[in-house]
Parts: C-alpha cells; sequence; structure tokens
C-alpha cells in the first residue's frame, strides 16, 4: 500500500499551485478517508487561491470543495458512512451542530463551520479527510464525474434559486452561465420558472438557450437591463447573480421586478453601489445565498439523479490544474472541468 499521495496546494497567494508528495492522512476520531474519484474546479478556487477575501485560509492548503471519492477508512466511533460508500467532501466541511443557525438548518452560517479547499484541505488530491456528517451522499446512478460539479455549483444555483421564492410560472433572471449558472438554468427549468440568462459572451448564452432558458441578454449591450425588462414583462420576479464580476450586481438589482428578489452568491472582491432609491421605491429585497444545508444538498442530488439536470464537464487531469485556473480567470471555461483522478 502506498503511503504518499500527490496534492496540489497554494503556498503563496496568486501563484501556481505547487505539486507535493504527501503523506496520506490518518482519520482520528470522528474523521473518515476518502480516496479521490473526481473534483470540479470551482471560480472560488481560483478566489482562495489569489487570497481575494477578507477572510483568508491559511498558507499552504489544497483548494477544492467539489471532491467526490469513495470512503476508504473510518476513524473510531463514525457510523455515519461505512467503508466504500460513495461521498462528496463539500464547501460546508463541519459545523458545530449546536448553535442557533445549526440548529435552524442555517450551518453554512456557523460561527465555527470549516470550508473545505479553504480552512480544511480539499479535493485537488488523491485523498481528503472528511467530516461523515457533513458529506455529501451521491445517489446510485450518478457517477462521480457527474456528481462533482453538483456539490458546489448546483447546490448553490438551486439554493439561491429557492431564496428568490420566485414561484413556477413566474420570471428568473440567472447571470453568469458558467458552472453556477449553467446548472441553474437547469434547475430553473425544472421548478417551473421562466428563465432569462444573461452573460458576457454569446457561445454561454447560446448554451443557455440549448438548456432551455426563455430569453436571453448579453449584459454588455447598452440597454442591458431594458432588454430584460422587456423580456420578462416587467422585471423578472427572482434575479440570481453568479458571474464573479461586480458590474453584474447593480446591473441584477435593476432587472429585478417591483417586490421582487434578487439574490447574491457570486463573490468578486470590492462591493457594488446599490440604486437606493429604486431598490426602496420598487420594495426589492436584496439577499446573500452561501451553499446550502445538508437537506438542500440531497435535493440538488436528486434532480440530477432524477435525470432533470445534468452537469456539462469536461475532464483533465490533476497536472492541468493551473492551466484550468488560467482559463477559468479568463472566463474560457465552457461550463465545467472536473479534474478526473481515475486511473489512466
Ligand atoms: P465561472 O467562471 O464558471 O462562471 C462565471 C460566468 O460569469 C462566466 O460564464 C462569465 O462569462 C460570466 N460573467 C462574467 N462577467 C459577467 C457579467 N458582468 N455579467 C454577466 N455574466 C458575467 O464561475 P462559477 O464557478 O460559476 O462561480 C461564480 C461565482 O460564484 C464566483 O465568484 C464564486 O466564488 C461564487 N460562488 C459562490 C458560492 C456561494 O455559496 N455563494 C458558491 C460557489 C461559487
Ligand atoms: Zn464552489
Ligand atoms: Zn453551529
Amino acid at each position: 500500500m502506498t503511503h504518499t499521495m500527490q496534492a496540489a496546494q497554494v503556498e503563496q497567494f496568486g501563484q501556481p499551485l505547487v505539486f507535493k508528495e504527501l503523506e496520506v492522512p490518518t482519520p482520528g476520531p470522528g474523521q473518515i478517508l476518502v480516496k479521490t474519484e473526481a473534483c470540479g474546479v470551482c471560480h472560488t478556487d481560483l478566489h482562495a487561491r489569489n487570497g481575494d477575501w477578507p477572510l483568508k485560509p491559511p498558507l499552504p492548503f489544497t483548494p477544492g470543495h467539489e471532491g467526490i471519492g469513495i470512503v476508504t477508512a473510518l476513524g473510531a466511533g463514525v457510523r455515519a458512512v461505512k467503508e466504500g460508500d460513495r461521498v462528496g467532501v463539500p464547501w460546508l466541511y463541519s459545523a458545530c451542530g449546536h448553535c442557533e443557525f445549526c440548529l435552524a438548518a442555517q450551518e453554512p452560517v456557523c460561527a465555527d463551520a470549516q470550508f473545505g479547499g479553504y480552512t480544511r484541505n480539499g479535493g485537488f488530491a488523491e485523498y481528503i479527510l472528511a467530516d461523515p456528517n457533513y458529506v455529501a451522499h451521491i445517489p446510485a446512478g450518478l457517477s462521480a464525474v457527474e456528481a462533482a460539479p453538483l456539490i458546489c455549483a448546483g447546490i448553490t444555483s438551486y439554493k439561491g434559486l429557492k431564496e428568490t421564492q420566485a414561484r413556477p410560472g413566474q420570471w428568473v433572471v440567472i447571470s453568469g452561465i458558467g458552472g453556477l449558472g449553467h446548472l441553474g438554468v437547469q434547475y430553473a427549468k425544472a421548478m417551473g420558472l421562466h428563465v432569462c440568462a444573461v452573460d458576457i459572451d454569446d457561445a454561454k448564452l447560446a448554451h443557455a438557450t440549448r438548456l432551455g432558458a426563455d430569453a436571453v441578454v448579453n449584459a454588455k449591450q447598452a440597454d442591458a437591463v431594458a432588454a430584460v425588462v422587456q423580456a420578462t414583462g416587467g422585471g423578472a420576479h427572482g434575479v440570481l447573480i453568479t458571474a464573479p464580476s461586480l458590474p453584474a450586481f447593480e446591473q441584477g438589482v435593476r432587472m429585478t421586478r417591483k417586490h421582487g428578489c434578487c439574490v447574491l452568491v457570486g463573490i468578486p472582491p470590492g462591493e457594488f453601489p446599490t440604486p437606493l432609491f429604486e431598490v426602496v421605491a420598487k420594495c426589492i429585497t436584496i439577499r446573500g445565498s452561501f451553499v446550502g444545508n445538508r437537506r438542500d444538498m440531497a435535493e440538488a442530488l436528486a434532480f440530477a439523479a432524477d435525470g432533470k439536470v445534468k452537469a456539462d464537464i469536461e475532464l483533465q487531469p490533476l497536472s492541468a490544474i493551473n492551466q484550468v485556473f488560467e482559463r477559468l480567470a479568463k472566463g474560457e471555461v465552457p461550463s465545467r472541468v472536473v479534474i478526473d483522478f481515475s486511473p489512466r
């Protein structure tokens, strides 16, 4: 048995990941060891690599929070999973389980929450240590590579759509049709919503149309807000902003219908100007949404297991991760890259 593993780590913010041969970790009490089969590459991994956010991860660390694999070892006392189970190690790596937020199934905002591939080592490695109470349970019928994008991009876009409170037959705008957005379009259609897709890239918009979007608008066109208001008959009841780009946020607020809700999930560093009179006089809600809870995870995976949602994936080996980051930064990844760990 081999006792070392390949991992790609951030040693310095803004620098390429460094490939390392590390000890395979041993699960302590209450922990499990997962042998990685696949791990999606989220734009958040790029923010993490760049040190973009106020809360910075301790260096060095292994990014990746869409890791799927097989449980190969259990620490003492583990009952929630068994060896051989296929699980996902998500962004919500663990939480305290006892605070006011955990008790309300709002564990992503638990003050003690740990984040996979950020405050805990993640899936850009051949093995991942995980907390069995917070792993995603991958339904039979979904392969590891199919499941990977669902445990962050999927749950986040699905939960964000629920948070808009748009009802079947109403309109949602999805701004940013990348990893999150291309799944968001599919969840929204499966939820009975009308979808207006917004992006700065016509190829992404053409893809949204293929996935069922009812209208598309290029955010770069001068009258993009007017075009959305026109297409949706007065603005969208719900707006989901996944774009990692600040101009998309003010624009998204302006695309929101009276009494509608604009949900923010993209996290480019910085702030955006809020058109205050418009928000007040139109009674608009602006709301943040951060991944989802474990129930949201099960629901998001069930849509895929039922064949209603399918991630478009491009497989790459771990050795290509730095090139993948370069393309992601330029918006050149069509939907989602998944790192494939299967032996070749
Ligand atoms: P991605 O790079 O795959 O997709 C981003 C898309 O936005 C691309 O299609 C790009 O063309 C488009 N875009 C860029 N500028 C735009 C603009 N001005 N208007 C409209 N579209 C624009 O990224 P991703 O993996 O989908 O992640 C998107 C963002 O969501 C990142 O900031 C990431 O950190 C964040 N995120 C948040 C959560 C959460 O829980 N809130 C979870 C996952 C990811
Ligand atoms: Zn993510
Ligand atoms: Zn808690």
